[in-house]
């Protein structure tokens, strides 16, 4: 069986956790943040599984559409000043609750992202400790 490391975050600026346990997709709490498009502010909820794209959102998002993240706590602007190597389009960020960041891209359709733990060891040690080892 695959196993999944689900990651929690917080805003970079107030650091309260965006993780919604309300909302889950494949059964882990999703991560919730404000969306603006050129068109509507709306909602989004991301997978927090590592390297999963899934995710839902209650306003049209068009393919290749570049998408604007806001912390739902303190409003703040989850953009970042890097852009996009692939797409050119701007990047945005959370703050891995184990320690590290995640930038991923703003513009939907593209998977461009950089996950830097801080501690990826410490990461998948209680990953294992939580869920158990099945080898
Ligand atoms: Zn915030
Ligand atoms: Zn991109």
């Amino acid at each position: 069986m695959k196993k999944y490391i689900s990651l929690g975050v917080n805003c970079p600026h107030c650091n309260e956790s965006l993780m919604d346990m309300n909302h889950q997709i494949h059964n882990y709490p999703s991560i919730k943040v404000n969306i603006e498009t050129a068109r509507a502010k709306g909602i989004i909820w991301l997978c927090s599984i590592y390297d999963c794209y899934d995710h839902e959102n209650n306003i049209e998002l068009r393919e290749d559409e570049e998408v604007r993240f806001f912390c739902p706590h303190c409003s703040q602007s989850l953009m970042l000043e890097t852009i996009c190597n692939q797409c050119k389009a701007k990047m945005a960020g959370f703050v891995i609750k184990a320690g590290g960041k995640i930038d991923f891209c703003s513009r939907k359709g593209c998977k461009n992202h950089y996950v830097l733990f801080e501690n990826l060891a410490d990461e998948i040690r209680n990953f294992y400790k939580e869920y158990g080892s099945s080898e």
